[in-house]
């Protein structure tokens, strides 16, 4: 069987004034991520793994932060773009994992919801898709509660092969 492993990092500041949506899960905080589109900072690390599998460029090049059709958009629906390329090229997913680091607020009780959300674009089981959040011990821009950071990593399977 062909396989093929990608990987993602993202990265988004916590503003003032924004929804805070991870996993395409609105999650109650002061606090938003700030972006072009919703930033939800995961999928972006999640579809970057998806392209890094196949060597298609990362999603700045596929969704330009300059173009006013992704202004506000969930990232869910860009996410079900990038499918449709892993698709086109062959691929099924294998699986994901992946890691939220945020200091605050907490996100474990959303992450069910997040599995399920994901689980369903990305055409798979929920026992497919991990997602873990963990801080940073107070260090960095994470744990200063500048930011949010995700890293995802991805295996896709060649149909039939
Ligand atoms: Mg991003």
């Amino acid at each position: 069987m062909i396989i093929k492993v990608g990987i993602g990092y993202d990265v988004h500041a916590l503003v003032k004034g924004r929804l805070l949506i991870l996993g395409g899960v609105e999650i109650p905080y002061e606090r938003g991520l700030l972006g072009h589109s919703d930033a939800d900072v995961l999928i972006h690390a999640i579809m970057d793994a998806l392209l890094g599998a196949l060597a298609l460029g990362d999603i700045g090049a596929h969704f330009p932060d300059r173009d006013p059709r992704y202004s506000g958009i969930s990232s869910l629906s860009l996410l079900e773009e990038v499918m449709k390329l892993v698709e086109a090229q062959g691929y099924r997913l294998g699986n994901i994992d992946s890691i939220i680091v945020a200091e605050r607020p907490k996100v474990a009780q959303f992450i069910p919801q997040i599995r399920s959300n994901l689980a369903r674009v990305l055409k798979t089981d929920e026992s497919c898709v991990s997602v873990k959040a963990t801080t940073t011990e107070r260090l960095g821009f994470e744990g200063r509660g500048e930011g949010i950071a995700a890293q995802a990593i991805a295996n896709l399977e060649k149909v039939g092969g």
